[in-house]
Formats: structure tokens, C-alpha cells, sequence
């Protein structure tokens, strides 16, 4: 087994299901809009045209509002601490 040969082989779903995941919730209707989440951790916010907190495209799974995020993201637990409303659930 080439092991080097074997993780370029590896696609980037496979690779996501190695790390693990959490799950990142965001509560629309309690988000002031502030844009903290986005500057803590760009990665994984972004505000929508409404000035709403969002998950960004690439780690959103059904609504903008949730999502999947590689453990390894370690700004998502510090947007979820500064978030002024508690608006970001992540576990
Ligand atoms: S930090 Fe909280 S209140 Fe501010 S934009 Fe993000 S989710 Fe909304």
C-alpha cells in the first residue's frame, strides 16, 4: 500500500467523512444582523441580502441556515460564543 498515492486518490467527501463534521444552526428570526459571525469566522458565515446570518453555500445542507462544518473549523465555536444574541447553535 502507497499510502501517499492512496490520500490523492482520496475525493473530498471521503476526506470530509475522515475529519467528522458538526452541525452549525443559526437562528434567523433572533439574528440582530451585527455581522460578527462573518468577521469571526468568514469560513463558515456570510449575511444574506436581508442582513441575516447564513451558512455559506459550500457547508450549507438543506436552508441557509444550517449546515455541516468539518471539525477541524475551530472559528465556528468562537463565532457561536460572539454572537451578542446567542443567534448560532453548534454542536
Ligand atoms: S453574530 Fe449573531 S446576531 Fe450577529 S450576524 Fe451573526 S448570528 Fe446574527
Amino acid at each position: 500500500m502507497n499510502l501517499e498515492k492512496d490520500l490523492i486518490r482520496i475525493g473530498v467527501h471521503e476526506l470530509i467523512e475522515l475529519i467528522g463534521m458538526k452541525d452549525v444552526k443559526i437562528d434567523q428570526e433572533t439574528c440582530i444582523g451585527c455581522g460578527a459571525c462573518e468577521s469571526i469566522c468568514p469560513e463558515v458565515f456570510v449575511l444574506n441580502a436581508q442582513a441575516e446570518s447564513t451558512v455559506v453555500e459550500e457547508y450549507r445542507t438543506e436552508d441557509e441556515d444550517e449546515g455541516e462544518v468539518p471539525d477541524d473549523i475551530d472559528c465556528v465555536e468562537d463565532a457561536e460564543d460572539g454572537c451578542p444574541v446567542d443567534a448560532i447553535s453548534v454542536s
